[in-house]
């Protein structure tokens, strides 16, 4: 597996209710706009790391103060190795999370044995995705993906399955998050949603035309996805992790940047 980094401190965000380590995977077969791990994308960057190597590094770098380790990235299922590294991290005693950006359904499928949570970034209404990750993908093969996840995630603890989006106006904004909510009630969602707001550190010149929304907008639009679709759905932002219950005030939240 081609590793990019592993974040030097436990995480309290990348996993709610456990502290967790972060290894980040070189290479993303996506481009998108509002990338801030860009340097991530190429697949030429990192270094080569075994399943042992990488639970040896794992050790010394979090010193058993972490009870599980995220992989993210760039794209983890397009390592051609994650499940031999996920079950290397298992056998080692962690929890092991995956995040992904669902275009491989079967390196999904063959670390769903070994993992604990996988996060999932519906990043559009399927029909949207390539002006939002600027590359040609399948929307079928996205779905794909999430419907693997969702009957996995049916019955797990909370966390265990998660759908993101960012919301990035103009390019992501309330209209694709309702259409995404849409989706999810009507697939019989198993999962937790959140919605997160696009932030500008990081990311390339092209992102320039992108908003970052105000806490009071996201929650207004995570407030209305639920109330739609009937499902619920979290906000998270600078703020932490805020549960939306229809009734909630969206005037209540602070209007700084999220
Ligand atoms: S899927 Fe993630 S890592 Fe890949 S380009 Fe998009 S935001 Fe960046």
């Amino acid at each position: 597996m081609r590793v990019a980094g592993i974040w030097p401190n436990p995480s309290t965000v990348d996993w709610p209710g456990k502290l967790v380590g972060v290894v980040y995977t070189q290479g993303c077969s996506f481009d998108c706009v509002y990338c801030h791990n860009h340097p991530l994308i190429p697949f030429s960057g990192g270094r080569p790391l075994s399943p042992e190597e990488l639970v040896a590094e794992v050790e010394e770098t979090y010193l058993g103060m972490v009870e599980g380790i995220v992989i993210t990235g760039g794209e983890p299922t397009l390592q051609p190795d994650l499940a031999d590294h996920v079950k290397a991290l298992s056998d080692a005693g962690y929890e092991v999370g995956v995040d992904t950006n669902g275009a491989n359904p079967r390196a999904i499928s063959s670390v769903l044995g070994s993992v604990s949570r996988v996060a999932l970034d519906l990043k559009a209404p399927l029909p949207d995705y390539p002006r939002v990750v600027r590359r040609p993908v399948s929307g079928e093969l996205i779905l794909e993906t999430f419907r693997l996840l969702n009957d996995w995630g049916r019955g797990r603890p909370p966390w265990s399955w998660e759908v993101r989006t960012t919301v990035a106006p103009p390019l992501v904004g309330r209209q694709e998050v309702l259409e995404i909510a849409d989706l999810l009630a009507r697939e019989g969602f198993s999962g937790t949603f959140v919605v997160q707001a696009f932030r500008r550190d990081g990311t390339r010149p092209e992102a320039s035309f992108l908003r970052e929304p105000t806490v009071e907008e996201l929650v207004g639009i995570a407030r209305e996805a639920a109330e739609r679709s009937g499902i619920e759905v979290f906000v998270r932002s600078r703020l932490g992790l805020k549960k939306i219950s229809p009734g909630l005030d969206a005037r209540a939240a602070s209007t700084g940047p999220a």
